[in-house]
Order: C-alpha cells, then structure tokens, then sequence
C-alpha cells in the first residue's frame, strides 16, 4: 500500500551523519559522511511525488527529481542513478556542493507546507547517496562514443563547465583536447573548494571517465602563454574551441596595508592548501607523504573579509591549519550572506565566530612589515541596493582595532583577462566577462569559438557552469554538423 500524504509528511527528516567538529577540525576528511541505504529509502519516501513538482523548476538542469526519487524509495537505486544522469554528468559534486536550498529545496512541497526549507525532501543528499552507491558498486558506465568524425576540439580549462562540454561533445565521436594551465585537473572543484567537502577522488573518477572516453588532457598548458588561442584554430587546426577558464582573479578591498605580509586573497591561501598540498606539513606531519614543496602561512589569530562560499572555505581551512581564532568579517548580516546554510552551520561548529555589520578600513603592520591589527567600522542595514539587499550603511565614530596576525581576502573573484587581452576578436563586458552572440549555443563574437561557465557568468556556481557548458556543448557540435 502506498502512503499517504500525511504519512509521508509525518516521517521525520533523515539528518546528514557528520564527523563530530572537535574530529574534523583536525583533518581534511569530508565532514558529511553521507546516508546508509535505510536513511537513503526513509527520506525518500518523505517525497510527495506532487503533480507539480517545483522542484525540476528549481534545478538549472532540471533533472526529474520526483522521478528519481521514487526509484530510491523502491531500492532501484541504479535506475535512479541513470535518472539522474541523463541531464546531470556530475551528481556526486552537484550532491555535495550546489546549494540546494536556494534551488530544487526551496521550491519543495514539503518544505513549504511545514514552513522550513530545511525540512524539504533532502534532494542533494539522496542524490549524493545514488552517485556513491554507483561509484562504490563499480557500476559507472562509460558513455557510449559515434564514430570518430575526423573533427577537433579544443577545451580550454577543466572545470566543471569544461568537462560537460568535454563529455558531450566526444560522445559525437568528435576528437577533444583539454588544456588545463594547473598540474591538475577539475578546475575549482580541485584548487577551491577543500577535500572536507569535495574529497579530490570524486573528481578523480569523473576524470577517469572521460580519458575511458578517449578525452585527451594536456596540463601546465596556459592558453594566451604556451599558445595563443587564435593559433590553436589557426596552426593547431582545432575546428572549434570552449574557452572555460573560470574567474579565478581575486578581487582585492583596495584598502591601505593589504600589501603587508599576511594578507592573503582566499584563492591564493585554498590554492596552496588544496592544490599544492600544504596542509599536509602541518596536519598529518608523520604520515608518510611526499613532502609539499609549497609552505603554508600559519595564522593564529584569523580574520576572513567576505560571507561566500569562498569566505567559509577560506576560514575552515585556517581552523584545521591550527589558528587559535578564526572570525568571518562580513558587513551584512546572516540573512544576507550568499554562503550555503549548512557551510556556515559548520563553520560555526568549527568555532569560527561570525562578526555581522563589520566592515575593515585600514590593515595595520609591525615595524617589519608583517599584518598587526584591522580598524574595523560598524554598519548597520540601510535601504535595498538595485539587488534588492539592504545596504550597508556605515556608523559614524564606532570604529575599533581588532589584533590579528592573518587576513583573508574573499570579497570575490572576477575573470583573467589572459586571454582576452590576446584575442582581440573575443568582446569582453566591463566586468572582463566573455560576451556570448547566441544565447543558445553559447557562441561568442569569435568565429568557431564558445565560452562558458564563470568566464561568461562571473563567479557562480557549479550547476550553472554545468549548464553553460551542456549549451556550449550543443552549440559546437550543431557547429560541426554543418562543417
Ligand atoms: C573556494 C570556492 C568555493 C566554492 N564553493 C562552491 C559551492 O559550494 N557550490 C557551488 O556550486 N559553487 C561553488 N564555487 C563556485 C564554483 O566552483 C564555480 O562557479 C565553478 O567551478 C565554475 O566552473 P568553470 O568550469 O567555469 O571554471 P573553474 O572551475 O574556475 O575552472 C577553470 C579552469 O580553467 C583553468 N584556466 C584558467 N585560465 C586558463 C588558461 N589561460 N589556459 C588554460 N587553463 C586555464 C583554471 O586553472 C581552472 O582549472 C566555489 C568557488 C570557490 C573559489
């Protein structure tokens, strides 16, 4: 017998088992540890399956959600997992890392008929449960590949938007060449956000995956420097190339003393943590690893500028780094931070402390150059800004130092103009994003050449990059049909 609406209403939401913070605040292990199959089929059966369903209106790339997660609550999780697939390459990151609360949770049924989007079916993690059940039953599938069609692409970085595109189009039987500026592969997913949430294999076996496909990689390959992009068409005879090469510029306050030593842009201080492995020095110093050439700055007393994901990321990373105080500056409230609910909630279990309507004016230093002390204003929320937020409006005569040897700068990222400074023909906005001619194929101004993810967005999302370059995709390989 099915059950019933108010029966289903009734089950009580499966919480996510966790590492406990006074544990995970000294390693880099992921901190969700992620649902058993009973947890799984419990808070699936809490789904409505509604007539509806506002959730696929949520997702970016509306993936049958009620569908799938009927499929769980009757134990065919390989069906749900191919559910999924069919519109999402990636759902054991997306499951980890998109913020369903603003998206597919949100719009939830029984989320808004209890009045607490926490209490929405717990989509990400019921999708993270089917992405992990196939990777560790060794049933991944390698897509099926056309016959080579003689044709090249070339992909330029390898993020998230890049390895969709990179996926799409070798299913066509087209030839694709990805050219990563870093070591390694995975964009963001490997440089920013840490292992205690995104854990380095996962994106691994997304990798894996497509080189099975027969997706080339060649990396330290910075494109604008080891080769101009013009002549990846030009001598390369690329018939068309995705340019993915995110924002990964930090912005800066423009304050006085941000060139004292200690201060840091977050992307620089998640750089040599994730990617060059420096934490490994100073977290696991007797296990045997090969010895990061990379030295980690080790801040004591903390102060992360910004309230995004970046911003959180930054902070936890300096937690497990052995700070002694860790504060996240932010001028607007908790209501208004852009970071996900449930990284913040961790970020306060770590012990780092939230400093709300605080904003820095001057970074001081020592007589050798080294961060002292920040003179911090206090705000307070005036009228909505043209993003309908309410303004920080700063107050007169309440301003005061904070002591501190560390400052972490995550007020944002724009694009790199490498690039685009090299290839006149590709039209940028003020911003330094790549313009897009078609909407729908996500062609830019250049003959043969596509763009997407956060070169085009600005910083964004996982998901939404994912899209972009499920678009790119289509756009470049309707291009070569008609070649
Ligand atoms: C610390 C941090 C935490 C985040 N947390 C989240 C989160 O929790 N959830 C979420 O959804 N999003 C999060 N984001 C945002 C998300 O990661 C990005 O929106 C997404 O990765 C963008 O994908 P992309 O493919 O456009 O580019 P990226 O992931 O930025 O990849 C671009 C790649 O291009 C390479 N590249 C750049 N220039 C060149 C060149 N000239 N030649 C060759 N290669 C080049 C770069 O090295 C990089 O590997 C976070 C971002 C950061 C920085």
């Amino acid at each position: 017998m099915p059950l019933t609406t108010k029966e289903r209403l009734a089950i009580a939401p499966q919480k996510m088992p966790e590492l406990a913070p006074e544990v995970r605040s000294k390693t880099m292990d992921e901190v969700a540890i992620g649902y058993s199959a009973k947890e799984a089929k419990t808070e699936a059966l809490r789904c409505l399956n509604c007539k509806k369903p506002g959730c696929i209106e949520g997702c970016p790339v509306r993936i049958n959600i009620p569908s799938f997660i009927e499929k769980i609550a009757n134990e065919d999780f390989q069906g749900a997992i191919d559910k999924i697939k069919e519109t999402s390459l990636l759902p054991a990151v997306c499951g980890r890392v998109c913020p369903q609360e603003k998206q597919c949770q949100k719009k939830c049924i029984v989320g808004i008929s209890l009045k607490d989007v926490e209490k929405s079916v717990a989509i990400g993690r019921l999708e993270r449960f089917v992405a992990d059940w196939e990777r560790e039953n060794g049933s991944v599938k390698i897509p099926e590949v056309k016959p080579n069609t003689g044709k090249k692409v070339a992909v330029v970085g390898s993020g998230p938007a890049s390895l969709v595109v990179a996926a799409d189009v070798r299913r066509e039987g087209h030839s694709v060449t990805i050219f990563e500026a870093f070591h390694k592969l995975g964009g963001v997913m490997r440089y920013g956000i840490p292992e205690f949430r995104l854990p380095n294999s996962i994106v691994d076996k997304e990798i894996e995956t497509l080189k099975k496909m027969g997706v080339e990689f060649k990396t330290n390959f910075v494109v604008g420097r080891t080769r101009k992009l013009a002549d990846l068409i030009q001598k390369d005879k690329f018939d068309a190339v995705f340019v993915g090469t995110g924002a990964g510029l930090p912005l800066f306050m423009g304050i006085p003393g941000e060139d004292l030593n200690g201060v840091f842009s977050a992307n620089e201080f998640l750089t040599r943590a994730n990617l060059m492995r420096a934490y490994e020095n100073i977290i696991s110093p007797n296990r045997e690893v090969e010895t990061p050439s990379t030295p980690l700055w080790e801040g004591k007393q903390v102060a992360v500028l910004g309230g995004g994901n970046v911003a959180m990321d930054a902070a936890r990373i300096a937690v497990r780094l052995g700070a002694e105080k860790v504060r996240i500056i932010y001028r607007r409230t908790a209501a208004e931070m852009p970071a996900r609910a449930e990284e913040v909630h961790h970020a306060q279990e770590e012990g780092v402390e939230f400093c709300y309507l605080q904003n820095p004016n001057k970074i001081l230093g020592d007589e050798k150059g080294f961060v002292k002390s920040l003179l911090i204003d206090r705000y307070k929320l005036g009228d909505p800004d043209e993003k309908g937020r309410p303004r920080p409006v700063k107050l007169e005569g309440e301003s005061f130092e904070l002591p501190v040897d560390t400052v972490l700068v995550a007020i944002g990222n724009s694009s790199n103009p490498l690039i685009s400074q090299g290839t006149p023909e590709l039209k940028t906005n003020k911003r330094g994003n790549i313009e897009i001619s078609n909407p729908e194929t996500n062609q830019t101004f250049m003959d043969k050449v596509f763009a997407g993810g956060d070169i085009v967005l600005g910083a964004a999302t996982v998901i939404l990059a994912m899209g972009e370059g499920r678009r790119a995709a289509f756009g470049i390989n309707k291009f070569l049909e008609k070649q």
